[in-house]
């Protein structure tokens, strides 16, 4: 018998966006299926829910086709550090292609909305600074770190075109860095390592002369924007991030000083293709959905510490 509980596929569920995004579902009373590989998600993230009469638990890739009757997919099934990414980069572009292309199928079968998380990556190195969603980007074509923001403008892409040949109800948010508890510890990302290396007592790496800048997200403030999204009418592409912006170094200071201001620094060269600025313009989510950051990066890291302290050994 159909239900009039909202049905959510969350593609990528088991994985730092995904697990905060089914908190939020679950709290708010709808029914969600958790679909993932395990490759960079872990079951611990979503165990809280594991027997809730709302909630499923799939193992499953998105590389492969599968049917499901639902309202809305939330498709973040793709890794998003560049450690992982970057650790089999074709299946990296088969999961952004394949996956999305799967799940547009779905969608289209089923008659769901479908959001793409896609990514700040789009912009590549940019050029244009900072980033409004006009922006078409810089983007090296054959990188190291090609096979992610390639496989995120194809899958943007194939949203679009859907969305024209076969009226798919689609939302495309372009996430700036996010950051957060359930990150892993090894994830490579920058916020996790700082915080993990300054926990052990380790020198902090940086990358470069530490001149790179980045803006920082709190993943409450992420998993609200990409919700108002989902609600609202505009399909995006909509720029979801923190506008206030900080040199890699200044990070590093500020973790440094909240953990142990003993530690030191250690230069470690800057990958390739590493860009060397970004903040995003938020103009089209204030106007749109009404959404702005409201954590501090000061408190949002205290919380992430306060998780790491608990979880790392
Ligand atoms: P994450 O690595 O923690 O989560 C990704 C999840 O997808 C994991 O649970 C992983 O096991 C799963 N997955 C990967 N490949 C899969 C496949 N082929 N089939 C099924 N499941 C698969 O990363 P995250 O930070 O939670 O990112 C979630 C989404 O948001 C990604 O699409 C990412 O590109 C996007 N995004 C994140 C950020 C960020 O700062 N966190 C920034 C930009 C975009
Ligand atoms: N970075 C760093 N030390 C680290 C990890 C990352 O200096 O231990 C730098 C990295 O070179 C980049 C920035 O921090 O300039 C953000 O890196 P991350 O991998 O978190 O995100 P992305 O580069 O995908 O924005």
């Amino acid at each position: 018998m159909p239900s009039s509980i909202t049905r959510n596929l969350v593609t990528g569920g088991a994985g730092f966006v995904g697990s905060h995004l089914i908190d939020k579902l679950m709290k708010s009373g709808e029914e969600v299926i958790c679909l993932d590989n395990y490759f960079t998600g872990r079951k611990i993230n979503i165990e809280h829910w594991i027997g809730h009469p709302r909630f499923e638990l799939i193992r499953h890739d998105v590389t492969e086709p599968i049917l499901l009757e639902v309202d809305r997919i939330w498709h973040l099934a793709c890794p998003a550090s560049p450690v992982h990414y970057q650790y089999n980069p074709i299946k990296t572009a088969k999961t952004s292609f394949l996956g999305t292309y799967n799940m547009l199928g779905l969608a289209r079968r089923v008659g769901a909305r479908l959001l793409l998380a896609s990514t700040s990556e789009v912009y590549g190195d940019p050029e244009v600074h900072p980033q409004p969603e006009s922006y078409r980007g810089y983007v090296n074509t054959i990188g190291i770190r090609s096979c992610y923001d390639e496989g995120k403008r194809i899958a943007e892409t194939l949203c679009c075109d859907y969305q024209r040949m076969h009226q798919v109800d689609i939302r495309i948010v372009r996430i700036f860095n996010t950051y957060g508890p359930r990150m892993l510890p090894d994830d490579g990302r920058v916020v996790s390592n700082f915080i993990v290396q300054a926990l052990r007592g380790e020198e902090i790496t940086l990358y470069g002369n530490g001149d790179q800048t980045r803006s920082f997200c709190y993943i409450e403030d992420l998993v609200n924007g990409i919700r108002l999204l989902m609600d609202g009418k505009h399909s995006g592409p909509i720029n979801i991030g923190n506008p206030v912006e900080f040199k890699i170094r200044e990070l590093a200071e500020i973790i440094r000083t909240k953990i142990n201001p003993q530690l030191k620094f250690v230069n470690k060269p800057l990958p390739d293709d590493d860009p060397l600025q970004r903040k995003p313009v938020i103009e089209l989510a204030r106007k749109e959905l009404g959404w702005q950051p409201k954590v501090e990066l000061e408190d949002g890291l205290d919380e992430t510490i306060s998780y790491f302290r608990k979880t790392i050994s």
